[in-house]
């Protein structure tokens, strides 16, 4: 057993196995793909798996720089890496300077406010990590209009210096499609803010920015979703090798009628006699009650005895029923583990059957799986 299973995992119904090695190997990949350092992105949880097994495996196999979007998820990082930059997405709320060195945590800095706020603390004699400078270059989210990071670099040299900045960055809006132009837009917009800040290391790739035709690396990427198996090239083969696996029980199988109603409100209707099996695991488990299959609209699915078996009615809170009519009567029996992701059922097919995206699928990944950690 690994130090971060779960103790109870016998008494789970559900099973989260989280291949460590497989994360390693694909930060390994994009880290080599890019030709620069790669960073690893482990905000929300490491993307569900867990900040703490993530980042002790990434930093045994050499990775420097992690980014996180909370303070709270820099500390827990910090708790398991005393020595690695940790970057925290989400910048400076007022009041927060002292946290951050107390933790050794640099914030990615978005705005002037934050800017001077940082720098006057660290005047103060402060001890701080070196900071970063975030520059929006689309998203209107966070960060430094353009303009003015242009004309922090060209006339206030002194506050760059003087709030201790380290990184220079910027975020692709829609590196996950090729074809939309304002990749390009923003790879000229940013290529021009790291122009101006000669001295400084600079960052400009997420996942899917790996793989845009005539993006530069800079000296640090930034992989989040790809690192725990996300597709970065939706539509075309995945080049990440899947991280994790989900599975729950059988808890009872039953034949119905055609013409029978199942599950809440009744919402599907057998078409042929069917044979039902309903596992232990719902929306309380993270798996969202948008793939509800009902008689008007479909959603997701289950792999049973290598069939790919449809949901039947609603999702509910603890449990799920499936068509498994297609699946032979030797392969599916009370007790049996049947697969809800991985194999055929990867984050995209997942996340398309739920009517959302792979993301949103391992970033509500449930508490209440026994976890298993594989491959350190
Ligand atoms: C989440 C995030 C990333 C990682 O993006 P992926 O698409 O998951 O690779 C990188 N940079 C910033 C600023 C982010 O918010």
């Amino acid at each position: 057993m690994n130090a971060f299973d779960t103790p109870d995992a016998e008494t789970c119904g559900t099973t989260l196995t989280i291949d460590l090695g497989a994360l390693i190997a694909n930060w390994r990949a994009l880290g080599e793909r890019a030709g620069t350092e790669a960073a690893a992105v482990v905000k929300a949880n490491a993307y569900g798996i867990g900040i703490e097994p993530a980042v002790t495996a990434l930093s045994r196999a050499g990775c420097r720089s992690f980014f996180v979007a909370h303070v709270s998820e820099g500390i827990r990082a910090r708790s398991v890496d005393r020595e690695a930059a940790i970057y925290v997405l989400n910048g400076l709320l007022p009041g927060q300077c002292d946290v951050y060195a107390q933790h050794e945590l640099s914030p990615v800095l978005g705005s002037h406010q934050e800017l001077l706020e940082w720098a006057a603390f660290r005047q103060g004699g402060a001890n701080a990590r070196p900071a970063a400078l975030h520059v929006d270059t689309a998203m209107n989210r966070l960060g430094l209009w353009p303009g003015e990071g242009l004309n922090l670099a060209r006339e206030k040299a002194g506050a760059i210096t003087a709030a201790g900045i380290g990184l220079v960055m910027s975020h692709f809006a829609s590196s996950e499609d090729e074809a939309d132009p304002a990749n390009d837009r923003q790879i000229a917009a940013f290529a021009e803010i790291a122009a101006a800040f000669p001295g400084l290391p600079a960052s400009l790739k997420n996942s899917s920015g790996h793989f845009l035709k005539d993006c530069p690396s800079y000296q640090l990427t930034r992989p989040g979703y790809g690192l725990y198996g996300g597709n970065p090239t939706p539509g075309k083969p995945n080049p990440m090798r899947p991280v994790i696996r989900l599975e729950a029980r059988i808890l009872q199988l039953r034949d119905v009628d055609a013409g029978t109603q199942v599950g809440y409100n009744g919402r599907w209707t057998a078409k042929r006699r069917s044979r039902l099996a309903t596992i232990c695991l719902g929306y309380a488990d993270g798996y969202p009650r948008n793939a509800s299959w009902t008689d008007t609209s479909t959603g997701g699915s289950a792999v049973v005895g290598g069939v790919i078996c449809p949901f039947v009615g609603t999702v509910s809170m603890d449990l799920t029923i499936v068509d498994v009519t297609d699946v032979p009567a030797a392969e599916v029996q009370r007790g049996a583990s049947v697969t809800l992701i991985g194999g055929p059922l990867d984050l995209e097919t997942v996340g398309a059957g739920a009517k959302t995206i792979g993301y949103e699928i391992l970033t509500s990944l449930g508490r209440r799986h026994a976890r298993r950690y594989v491959g350190l």
